[in-house]
């Protein structure tokens, strides 16, 4: 997990995660879906990208050592609304691992 943190609105300072601006844009409990690559543990947060862009990944999105090159760019969130983003997806049936 990452040493690096920020300061959260919400949940005060925290480490950080990244994830696509949709997905930082979107505030629970709407929800843009919510995909990224497997987790190896509760602490191993992965990049995650909202499911408009899974159409992408799966037609030649690009992907750069395990990272994904999307639209608009990846920002910081706090791990705490990272997983609060994941639960909302879950529960909109829009939460997507890629496999491999
Ligand atoms: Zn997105
Ligand atoms: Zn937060």
């Amino acid at each position: 997990m990452s040493e690096e943190t920020c300061e959260c609105a919400e949940h005060g300072q925290q480490s950080i995660a990244f994830v696509c601006r949709h997905i930082i844009k979107t505030l629970p409990p709407e929800t843009v879906g919510f995909v990224s690559y497997p987790s190896e543990g509760d602490d191993d947060l992965r990049d995650a990208w909202c499911d408009c862009n899974a159409y992408l990944q799966s037609n030649g999105g690009e992907r750069v050592d395990g990272h994904v090159e999307v639209p608009d760019g990846m920002d910081i969130l706090c791990t705490e609304c990272y997983r609060l983003r994941e639960i909302d997806a879950l529960r909109a049936d829009r939460r997507t691992v890629i496999q491999g």
